[in-house]
């Protein structure tokens, strides 16, 4: 049985990043840039006021320095949009606003509240904005500089950045397409919710929470719906994964009689790279390539499959996409309670991590560990990583645990 790192390393091995497309910048956020970006502007292109306020030269009003108050003579009113019509000679002042071009001449722009406010005079009442407010052109970038790399994750700022230097449409790395497909003779779309409530089958809930870890994780998720429990009707689901980035079944890949999916995907051709992982929830993790597009075949139960699409498939769509920062984070918590696990492998647990008083990280298990309690996943933030050395781990021990969400970054209460 191979260890969750090398399974790892063997999925990503046969993933590439996916090909590039040029996208409008509004549509670009959470992709990742395919191409260095330089600038075609300098930012910003003029030196402008940083206040609303007198353009003056620095020279004409040194008497305020040693207290004496000066009187300058209003030439102009300077608005952002507007540019001055001639330079600031001595002895002038010129109103400007907050964004707009200092004058050629001038060094110095005085704030409104040191003046009297004046129209056609002003009187200039305090000196220490002598040599200020003024935002030299460049000051944010230069013409040629480099604003974006291969590989930048692209974030609100980057965008603003890059509408800034005119950038319309941006080349990043395509999102993958992941084919979903739930298997078993037990399941139904909500559509037959009758049949739930008549005791005789279940809701995939896989179909769900497969296609919302998708689109968490950048992908498109294209929903095949739920095969039953024989080759044909499994083969037609497969045949119709073509077109997609990734195929992501999930259900029989274990030993029971009616775990088709493995025999299907080898019968069509495809070529299974290993099946079985050291872990738990969801050892019977297979995976393969089937023309060029990687499988990857999770057990059926909620938590199994989810815990899988984290460890395994969350990663291959991210190096799909660009990302170099491929995996989640872990953390080092301490245990509120005992831990216990049964089998030799390596444990996944639900698990809510959260900030102590003193800033260390504690960790609580959210309820029933089975593979198909799902409600206990839906508490949990983080799962919290039991070696298979360590059949019972003590409270007030340490572990790692790896997070799932943002939840520690974020507070009901504001922290500044
Ligand atoms: P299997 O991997 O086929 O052995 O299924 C393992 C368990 O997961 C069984 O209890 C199934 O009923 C359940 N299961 C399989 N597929 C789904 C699904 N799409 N949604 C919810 N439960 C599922
Ligand atoms: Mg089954």
């Amino acid at each position: 049985m191979l260890t969750v790192a090398e399974a790892s390393e063997r999925i990503l091995a046969e993933i590439r990043p996916l090909g590039i497309e040029a996208i409008p910048l509004r549509q670009a956020l959470g992709r990742v840039c395919a191409e260095d970006i330089a600038a075609t502007v300098t930012m910003p292109p003029w030196s402008n006021s940083s206040m609303d306020g007198y353009a003056v030269r620095s020279a004409d009003i040194t008497p305020v320095m040693s207290g004496e108050p000066v009187k300058l003579r209003v030439v102009e009113t300077v608005a952002a949009g507007d540019f001055a019509s001639r330079p600031l000679k001595r002895g002038e002042a010129m109103r400007i606003m907050t964004g707009a071009p200092v004058p050629e001449g001038a060094d110095s722009v005085i704030r409104k509240e040191d003046t009297d406010g004046g129209s056609a005079k002003v009187e200039i009442r305090e000196a220490r904005d002598v040599w200020k407010n003024i935002r030299p052109a460049g000051e944010d970038y230069q013409r040629g500089e480099v604003l974006a790399k291969r590989g930048d994750p692209i974030k609100p700022a980057l965008i603003g950045v890059l509408a800034s230097s005119g950038v319309a449409k941006v080349k990043a790395f395509k999102r993958p397409r992941v084919a979903i497909i739930s298997s078993g003779d037990e399941l139904v779309d909500v559509d037959d919710f009758d049949e739930v409530v008549a005791q005789r089958k279940i809701i995939s809930s896989n179909s769900y929470t497969l296609a919302a870890l998708t689109r968490v994780a950048g992908g498109l998720p294209v929903d095949l719906g739920i095969a039953a429990d024989t080759k044909a009707s499994l083969r037609r689901k497969l045949e119709r994964a073509g077109g997609c980035n990734l195929i992501l079944t999930s259900a029989g890949v274990s030993v029971g009689d009616l775990d088709h999916t493995r025999d299907v995907f080898a019968a069509l051709g495809g070529k299974q790279r290993f099946w079985k992982v050291n872990m738990r929830p969801g050892a019977p993790l297979a995976f393969g390539m089937l023309n060029d597009v990687p499988w990857v075949g999770v057990s059926g139960n909620p938590v199994s499959a989810m815990v899988s699409f984290e460890l395994f498939v969350r990663p291959a769509l991210r190096k799909m996409q660009g990302y170099v920062a491929l995996f989640r984070r872990t953390v080092t918590v301490t245990l509120e309670e005992e831990v216990k696990i049964g089998a030799k492998l390596k444990h996944f647990l639900r698990a809510r991590v959260t900030r102590s008083e003193d800033g260390s990280l504690v960790a609580r298990l959210t309820g029933h560990q089975s593979s198909g309690a799902l409600t206990s996943m839906a508490k949990a933030n983080a799962l919290l990583i039991v070696p298979e050395t360590s059949p019972k781990v003590a409270k007030g021990s340490q572990l790692k645990a790896l997070m799932l969400d943002q939840s520690l970054e974020e507070t009901s209460v504001l922290s500044i």
